[in-house]
């Protein structure tokens, strides 16, 4: 086991800068922000007491004040306790936050510190001497460990020599060098190839050696002891809620704990750089979809492996690369950090804040490429994902693990769809995803808004590729949000995730890859856009019992043009899903919103997980329109119709007006059940198109507290017997018969 004597001097060494520098410069900027975060917490504080002081209206005076002012205090009373309490929570929440950014700005800057002392220490006496003293140890080492990879035997197959350099900071005893180039020699020999040695000086590796053949570097350095010091200490967690004693103590340990193993990792070359597409040469063993580090710091992912070049998209700001630089394998595949941190928040697809709210502190991180769970790994969908729109859930069911597409032109109402499905999660546990791929910003910020107000963003994030961020970033948000999604799924919990929207993605998808220069085919799309649908779609799914049981359902989003159902896009992501809903233009401007066409939409799976009463009452619903929409097709020109028609036809309307429901108004199953049941009984003749959906809350209300036991009924969801269909039919109409339910207050 190979020791390295400076890692335990630098250990030395560094424990005592960090108590020299940490301690001043943390504790200076708690001093000066103390005022502020004391400030907002004296703001939450006077919202509670001016709550506590509103004045309570005494009992004796309630003959006085009529009871539903006394009622309305009450009210105000409540709402304006709520309002505090959410502020002082925010409140608490953002200085936490604050606190924890403040701390890892400082904690950067001690780093900073802390690495350039350690490499001007080490480049001083003793220690220059210490470590030039195990350079023999060093070669050992390099002379040991050294090998050929597949990729250097491919490289040789085109080229008669391979590459092969030592690099030190010092000048070496010819001895080391004739070691290390006998033994590359002795190596290529075998599989018929020759090195061409070059033996090279860098000041700026402080200390020891660094040895590459081909791709392939072996590292002995300080500067690349410091980069892995460097790496590691800014990994390490920060709560937000620690001293500046606990910081330093973080990081002692940190370094403490550093491991003194070499660095081993190839390294390739930039060719050319445009569009944020970027060519490079050598890593010849890199795998699709692995992280590359260039020299400036960027990150990329590797998309395209041709024989003597690799094509990979830059994540941030590709002016920032330059060809000729040198570019490393980080030595993993593309991954997001997941987990509940990311719940509120609004992410870009690699998983930075955008909100303005901190960073966020990684745990845990998922590829963003995972295959999908296996069919023996999956269960049968079987619970229900309530939208808590009827026209949905009664006609069109979703369940859990299912993947249901929306689809439709623009300004249907697709999203709102989605926004109503995710704030009827509130209360279920249910977490929610929300991707908005090619979005207007203005556009996220409404909808994050919304969810925030109805307290939706509490298990909601937000993962946000913009129309003005990189084709790159649209590429890959849908599957980080497909990451962040799984983290809960496995954990045994359900998700919900909704990619807004894919058409958009598959635009993303296909600039990227005509600059990759991939043939075009079916409306200028790469031949494998279908394949990108699907293997984000497969990872929707209802996992077994013995894999714990969670699920993952999703709800993909589609925009036609002219209603064209039948276009590329369209029909693939049909072809994957369990089945669609179809906004239609035409409903939409005749006011029937959600603008759902009941003929054209369908869910293949979701009716398993419907309640039976449900199933019950949707069934003869689904009839009815049906009827009504053959009546109305043919009696659309003539106006001489029979009295029955005449009546079929105004059912058909109401029941209709009954399927309509305004935006982030989700309604509970029951509720859904009970207007149902209620129209198809015609029990709502009279009622105004504009008024039924008012009406039909009204008469939930006015069941609940009349009859609680057929209330009771709808709740259990389970198939209705004769008797009790006749038993809730005569209380409605009772609650009809007494509108205000006065007669017995009175
Ligand atoms: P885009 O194609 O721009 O993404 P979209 O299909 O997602 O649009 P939404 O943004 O959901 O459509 O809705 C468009 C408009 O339709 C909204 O501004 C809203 O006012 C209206 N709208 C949607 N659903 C309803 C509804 N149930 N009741 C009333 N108005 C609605
Ligand atoms: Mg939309």
């Amino acid at each position: 086991m190979l020791h390295f004597v400076y890692s335990i001097i630098n250990f030395l060494i560094l424990a005592a800068i960090l108590v020299l520098f940490g301690r001043k410069a943390v504790l200076a900027i708690f001093r000066g922000r103390r005022e502020r975060i004391g400030r907002a917490l004296d703001e939450a504080e006077e919202a509670q007491r001016t709550t506590a002081e509103l004045p309570v209206i005494p009992e004796a005076f309630s003959d006085v004040v009529p009871e539903a002012a006394v009622q309305e205090a009450g009210a105000i009373r409540e709402s304006a306790r709520q309002t505090a309490e959410a502020l002082r929570k925010s409140t608490e929440e953002t200085v936490r936050g604050l606190r924890r950014e403040m701390l890892a700005d400082e904690r950067a800057r001690l780093i900073d510190k802390i690495v350039a002392r350690a490499a001007e220490l080490t480049a001083s006496e003793p220690y220059r001497s210490a470590i030039r003293a195990k350079e023999e140890t060093f070669a050992d080492e390099i002379i040991r460990r050294m090998e050929i990879t597949p990729g250097d035997v491919a490289y040789l197959r085109h080229h008669d020599q391979l590459y092969v350099t030592l690099t030190s900071a010092h000048p070496l005893p010819q001895s080391i060098v004739d070691r290390i180039g006998a033994r590359a020699e002795e190596m290529l020999e075998e599989i018929g190839g020759k090195p061409s040695y070059w033996v090279k000086e860098d000041p700026e590796l402080i200390g020891g050696l660094r040895f590459r053949v081909g791709d392939t570097v072996y590292d002995f350095t300080v500067a690349d002891r410091l980069y892995q010091l460097r790496r590691d200490l800014e990994k390490r967690e920060l709560r937000g809620d620690e001293d500046a004693d606990a910081v330093i103590r973080d990081l002692y340990e940190g370094i403490a704990s550093m491991d003194a193993g070499i660095s081993e990792f190839q390294l390739g070359r930039v060719l050319s750089v445009s569009d944020g597409i970027c060519w490079m040469d050598g890593l010849a063993d890199i795998m699709y979809g692995e992280v590359v580090e260039f020299e400036c710091g960027e990150r990329g992912m590797v998309l395209d492996i041709e024989a003597d070049r690799i094509g990979c998209v830059i994540y941030g700001r590709y002016e920032r690369v330059e060809s000729g630089t040198k570019v490393r394998r980080v030595g993993r595949i593309a991954s997001v950090p997941v987990g509940e941190d990311l719940l509120g928040r609004v992410v870009d697809p690699l998983g930075h804040a955008l909100d303005g709210r901190g960073r966020i502190f990684e745990r845990e991180r998922r590829p963003i490429e995972c295959p999908a769970p296996s069919i023996p790994d999956r269960a049968a969908v079987s619970r229900p994902l309530h939208t808590g729109i009827r026209a949905i859930d009664a006609l069109v069911p979703i369940g859990k693990g299912q993947r249901e597409l929306i689809i439709g032109d623009r300004q249907t109402g697709k999203s709102s769809i989605a926004i109503d499905a995710i704030i009827n999660q509130r209360g279920t546990g249910t977490v929610c995803i929300y991707v908005a791929i090619g979005q207007k910003d203005s556009t996220v910020m409404e909808i994050r808004d919304r969810l925030t107000k109805v307290g939706a963003m509490d298990y909601t994030t937000i993962v946000c590729a913009p129309a003005s961020s990189s084709a790159s970033f649209q590429y890959i948000a849908p599957f980080a949000g497909a990451a962040m999604a799984e983290y809960f799924m496995y954990k045994g919990q359900d998700a919900l995730i909704v990619y807004d929207d894919l058409s958009k993605h598959a635009v993303a998808y296909r600039e990227l890859s005509l600059l990759l220069g991939r043939p075009s085919g079916r409306e200028a799309y790469p031949g494998d856009v279908f394949y990108l649908h699907a293997r984000l779609l497969e990872r929707a799914a209802q996992l077994s019992p013995e894999n714990g049981g969670g699920s993952v359902t999703a709800l993909p989003i589609i925009e036609t043009q002219a209603g064209d159902i039948s276009a590329y896009i369209p029909t693939n992501v049909i072809s994957l899903t369990d089945g669609q809903i179809f906004l239609e233009s035409d409903l939409f401007t005749e006011g029937q919103r959600p603008a759902v066409n009941v003929g054209l939409s369908v869910s293949r799976v979701g009716s398993a997980a419907q309640t039976r009463l449900m199933k019950q009452v949707s069934a003869r619903l689904r009839m009815d329109l049906a009827q009504y929409r053959e009546l109305a097709g043919f009696t659309q020109f003539g106006s001489d119709v029979d009295a029955a028609t005449r009546k079929v036809l105004a059912s058909g309307r109401r029941m209709m007006a009954a399927l309509r429901q305004r935006r982030f108004d989700p309604l509970p199953d029951w509720k859904q059940v009970l207007l149902i049941f209620a129209v198809s009984e015609g029990l709502s003749e009279g009622v105004g198109e504009e008024d039924m959906e008012d009406w039909g809350r009204a008469l939930a209300e006015r069941l609940e507290a009349k009859h609680p036991e057929e209330c009771a009924l709808l709740l259990a969801g389970g198939k209705l017997t004769p008797e009790e269909t006749d038993a809730l039919r005569d209380a409605l109409k009772d609650c009809l018969a007494d509108p205000a339910g006065e007669t017995e207050a009175a």
